[in-house]
């Protein structure tokens, strides 16, 4: 396979059209989630009669593995599972069993990690570490079980969440990184408590300015709470300095206290978009292959791979789309790109 180019990092890989390589691929294993999130799969659209993908629709484990061995082949360097909620999927640890088997073209492992509700994970921390499984984000917006309650949409009590967090370190999953999505006047009020929690617990946090993805949520501009109001915030109660980055195109800016008690992250996607360091591609659970999160159509991988394919077919299939992709949809953002269609965040994996 021809891969002459190199990425801004330097190393071997495809490039997209603004010199961008593919590093990342985030894996939606289902659309389904226990969860109705406000401001991600509010229940007053998804609720009872809601249609989620029938099963022969979903890749199977084979597929998503053949898929993401040739990512990889191609310069991914890291895989992110997510959903919906992935760890509903029926036989998780098989997958990750699978995929951590999968090794780079220089012999190097993959990074292989997971993004979470949590919910479930006291039965499947172990499981999924003894498969292979690193680490794990862990979604948790309050400290506050009257809060979480009404943003998770079902009232899941905080204290579940937390002894999740707790199993996943027992299991050996840390560092653990918690996300946190930030909403104007529904749980601002949680920062200062979540960071001190995290503080504590040896647990990385990082604030997610809330995303105008899909059309359910609602989205308005001024629920966000921009990420430098954020730092400000916490920076008051603990001084904070900015720390660099782990590597160029990680998605949240870092920031170390200065007190020796860890670090937390923001990841400012509306104030200050990331595009031009963006080296993710998504998989979507029944197969789609989308090159930025608010694309509106996907590519898609499914029917490519069910048609018999060879590899090196499939893996044409997926250079010439990267090679294509010039997407910037937040460094765009505006009164017109809002009305734009795009698939709800859950269905594309977030
Ligand atoms: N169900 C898992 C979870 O919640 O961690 C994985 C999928 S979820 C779509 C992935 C991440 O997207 C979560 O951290 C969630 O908080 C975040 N998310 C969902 N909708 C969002 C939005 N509108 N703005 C910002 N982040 C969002
Ligand atoms: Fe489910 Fe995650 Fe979306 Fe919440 S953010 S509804 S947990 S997929
Ligand atoms: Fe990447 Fe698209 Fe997000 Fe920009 S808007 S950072 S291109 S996913």
């Amino acid at each position: 396979m021809e891969m002459a180019q190199n990425g801004f990092d330097g190393r071997p890989g495809l490039t997209d059209t603004l010199g961008r390589a593919l590093r990342d691929l985030r894996i939606s294993v289902t659309d389904r989630c226990n969860f109705r999130c406000t401001y991600c799969m509010p229940k007053e659209i998804f609720g009872r009669d809601y249609e989620f993908l029938p099963r022969d629709q979903v890749l199977t484990f084979e597929e998503i593995c053949r898929l993401a061995r040739l990512f990889v082949g191609l310069g991914v360097e890291k895989l992110r599972i997510t959903g919906g909620e992935p760890l509903v999927r029926r036989g998780l640890a098989d997958l990750i069993a699978m995929l951590a088997a999968i090794r780079r073209p220089d012999g190097g492992e993959v990074d292989l990690t997971l993004t979470t509700n949590g919910s479930a994970l006291r039965a499947l921390a172990r499981p999924l570490a003894e498969a292979g499984l690193r680490r794990v984000t862990v979604s948790l917006d309050s400290l506050d079980d009257e809060v979480f309650g009404a943003m998770n949409g079902i009232e899941f009590p905080v204290a579940k969440v937390l002894d999740g967090i707790a199993a996943a370190t027992e299991a050996g999953l840390a560092p653990i990184k918690a996300n946190m999505v930030v909403r104007r006047g529904i749980n601002e009020s949680s920062v200062v408590p979540m960071a001190a929690w995290a503080r504590e617990a040896n647990v990385v946090l990082r604030f997610i300015e809330y995303m105008d993805v899909g059309h359910s949520n609602g989205w308005r501009l001024d629920e966000v709470v921009p990420a430098d109001e954020l730092i400000e915030t916490i920076g008051a109660v603990w001084p904070v300095e900015p720390a660099d980055p782990n590597y160029r195109g990680e998605v949240a800016d870092r920031w170390r206290y200065r007190d020796g008690g860890g670090e937390f992250g923001v990841i400012s996607s509306v104030t200050q978009p990331f595009c031009r360091d963006c080296t993710r591609a998504r998989i979507s659970a029944e197969g789609k292959l989308y090159t930025c999160l608010f694309a509106v159509d996907g590519h898609d991988a499914r029917a490519v791979l069910r048609s018999g394919a060879s590899d090196e077919e499939l893996a044409a299939f997926v250079q010439g789309i990267w090679t294509r992709r010039g997407d910037r949809y937040s460094e765009l953002r505006s009164a017109a790109t809002s009305t734009l269609p795009k698939v709800e965040m859950f269905a594309m994996g977030g």
